[in-house]
């Protein structure tokens, strides 16, 4: 048995490489750095383990602010002493402090201390993550490469890029210039014809809008349409479905496994996206893709940008979920540095997962030192 009996929070400011936009504004901004929490909790065993949070409230209501109050002001209280290898309680515990509502509940913050326990546990038996859901899966995790810009020419440098780099996959971004869209999508895919094209709109369109737009992406041959609508519209991404023929994919609009099911009883996706951070943890993501698979939905891997730490908890699960598609894990794209120390973990457009015990990952304090942000 292992109890927990330390949870410590660190919230950095990680350099960026450049921009980055979604349709509801700015995820991260070269001036400001990017705004990462990385969450240690300890055992009473000696083991650590390390998780991550990367909000956004362009993209949810969490915030770096609302993460570090959750976790060390409601999360740690109640999980201090408890046992750390028990994680239905962890989870009960976390759901009874923060509860949910339709959403939930700070899935985010929750979910940086539950990769980190998976992260304690798996170490504590000198295994790999992935064991102790009893696979051995050898699975790929292939990446799909991010283009998000209102620039036709721009966006198909980057798919130019991505070609040369080996993706299997782009995930594009619509939304950031309605206007635009058609003719972005147009010139990647006159550049990248061979690989996964999945568009992605983060709920910039109404309904009509919507049906508009899918026409066309059919036409141009995109293989999956994301969130095209408000979060909420479930029923409204149902009748998309029923007017138009490409597959639809519910990012913003499924949180948990109950979610899931809603979606499917109404008929609402064809494909579900996978995110560790906002089903809070390894243990309701896996939940999900199992559901989703074993209903005969499609599956996507995609992650919120963040650095190597999240990255690899989110590539563990999606090799064992045996993604087919390219998963959206771009963080590092973006990143300059992070507090993750040893190999650059992609290559080929695809993870490398290390070798080591828990999630393969060792933190470096300097660098938790060196990209500490103000206590908030
Ligand atoms: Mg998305």
């Amino acid at each position: 048995m292992i109890r927990i009996s330390s949870i410590d929070v660190f919230p950095l400011r990680l350099p960026l490489k450049q921009n980055f936009r979604i349709s509801q504004g700015t995820v991260g901004a070269v001036s400001a750095g990017a705004p990462h929490v990385y969450v240690r909790v300890a055992g009473d065993n000696g083991a650590e383990g390390w998780g991550e949070a990367r909000p956004s409230p362009r993209w949810s209501y969490e915030t770096p602010e609302s993460v570090c109050s959750a976790v060390a002001n409601y999360l740690r209280p109640a999980l201090l002493g408890q046992r750390a290898d028990d994680l239905a309680v962890v989870h009960r515990i976390m759901n009874r402090e923060l509860a949910g509502s339709l959403h939930p509940g700070q899935p985010i913050a929750k979910a940086a201390v539950d990769t980190a326990l998976h992260d304690l546990i798996a170490r504590s038996y000198g295994l790999p993550v992935a064991a102790l859901w009893q696979s051995g899966s050898a699975h790929p995790v292939r990446l799909s490469y991010l283009i998000s810009t209102d620039s036709p020419e721009e966006a198909a440098r980057k798919a130019r890029q991505a070609v040369a780099a080996g993706y299997a996959g782009v995930d594009v971004k619509l939304g950031l210039s309605p206007a635009r869209d058609l003719d972005i999508v147009a010139a990647v895919k006159h550049e990248a014809p061979n690989v996964f094209f999945r568009a992605d709109a983060n709920q910039a369109y109404s309904l009509t809008q919507a049906i508009r737009l899918a026409k066309g992406l059919e036409r141009l041959g995109v293989d999956v349409l994301e969130q095209p609508l408000p979060a909420s519209q479930l029923h409204a991404h149902a009748e998309l479905r029923r007017k138009t023929s490409i597959p639809i994919a519910l990012d913003e609009s499924v949180w948990s496994p109950s979610g899931v099911l809603e979606a499917l009883r109404i008929e609402a996706c064809d494909t579900i996206v996978i995110k560790l951070t906002k089903m809070g943890g390894l243990r309701g993501a896996k939940l999900c893709g199992e559901i989703a698979r074993e209903s005969g939905l499609g599956l996507l891997g995609g992650g919120l940008t963040e650095s190597k730490l999240g990255l690899l908890a989110s590539a563990h699960l999606f090799r064992y979920l045996e993604l087919t598609e390219p998963a959206d894990l771009n963080g590092p794209m973006f990143l300059k540095d992070d507090a993750v120390e040893g190999e650059w973990p992609i290559r080929g457009g695809e993870v490398v997962l290390p070798e080591g015990p828990g999630l393969g990952c060792r933190i470096s304090e300097d660098k938790l030192r060196k990209y500490a942000a103000d206590a908030v």
